[in-house]
């Protein structure tokens, strides 16, 4: 489409390296897990998987961040900015799952671990159980491991949102991705932005320490409907948020509006630092869980 806006040379990314990288690369192959880093393409790989320069592999692994999907590829919603595929009837969970999972995040070593899924709508508890039972494995095998969990809204059921705040993880993610005013034209319809703000404020009354979200810029969004968006944030106690660019994953995905420059990037992690937030990531590539291990190691958790 030639209307489209061109892609800056900032988005484009180069290739990884790094000692760490390649060594959690071959770790990836003998444990059978799926993250989403390498099955999205995500240009941050080599960032959260790379840990820090001059580190021994073995410390780069306990900086390293990944995150790892769960209950399956096929997502009961249909986003219009996201490309994992849709069914309203997914195959069945793996029950086996969370022990697999476990076992080899802890033979893994990583510092730091983002687990999510797609929405299972299909399912009575919306895989509440199965998500809080992984967490609970992994913190029995290596409870130095830090855990985020980045769900979905739970179709709005608070007890749900409780089984996985109450599970033993160190971060409570779930991404509001735009504006109340756009969040009918670019979340499925079956999400709300009052619904998920709700999502977040019960995890964050139910003692989770971090809450967090993440918010996707260049889809249409208005200064001032993201500066309400991130009173709304405040107000129900999110700590953490971060911003990025959209990017289109195929012509049938909804148009970026525009590419936001990385200066802009900038101001919004100074409107939200002043706003009260705890950490605020910002940048064109910048993802929900970029270099998360890193920041909440250092910073927060320990
Ligand atoms: Fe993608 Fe999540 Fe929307 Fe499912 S609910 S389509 S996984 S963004
Ligand atoms: Fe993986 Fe998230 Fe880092 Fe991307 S931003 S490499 S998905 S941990």
């Amino acid at each position: 489409n030639t209307s489209a806006p061109r892609l800056p040379s900032y988005l484009k990314t180069s290739i990884p390296k790094g000692a760490s990288f390649a060594k959690i690369k071959s770790d990836l192959r003998g444990l059978k897990l799926h993250t989403v880093c390498e099955e999205a393409r995500c240009p941050n790989i080599g960032d959260c998987w790379g840990g820090k320069e001059g580190a021994t592999p073995e410390e780069g692994r306990r900086a390293a961040t990944a995150t790892i999907m769960l209950m399956g590829d096929t997502c009961t919603r249909g986003c219009r900015f996201c490309s994992v595929k849709t069914s309203r009837t997914p195959p069945p969970l793996d029950p086996h799952e969370p022990e697999h999972t476990a076992e080899a995040i802890s033979r893994w070593g990583l510092g730091y671990i983002v687990l999510t899924s797609v929405d299972r709508d299909d399912l009575a508890d919306g895989g509440a159980h199965h998500f809080a039972e992984t967490i609970i494995k992994i913190k029995q095998k290596a409870p130095q491991i830090l855990v985020e969990a980045l769900t979905g809204d739970f179709g709005g059921s608070l007890p749900h949102v409780s089984v996985v705040a109450k599970s033993g993880l160190d971060v409570y993610a779930h991404n509001i991705e735009t504006s109340e005013a756009l969040t009918p034209f670019v979340r499925d319809r079956r999400a709300t932005f009052r619904q998920s703000l709700s999502v977040l404020e019960h995890a964050k009354k139910e003692g989770v320490r971090i809450t967090k979200t993440s918010i996707m810029l260049g889809v249409g969004e208005t200064e001032d409907q993201i500066v309400d968006a991130l009173r709304e944030l405040r107000k129900v106690d999110v700590d953490v948020v971060t911003f990025g660019q959209y990017m289109r994953p195929t012509k049938r995905h909804m148009k970026v509006d525009r590419y936001v420059e990385p200066a802009e990037f900038d101001r919004w992690k100074q409107i939200a630092e002043d706003m009260g937030f705890l950490y605020v990531a910002s940048g064109p590539l910048v993802r929900s869980s970029y270099k998360a291990g890193e920041f909440y190691i250092e910073n927060i958790l320990r």
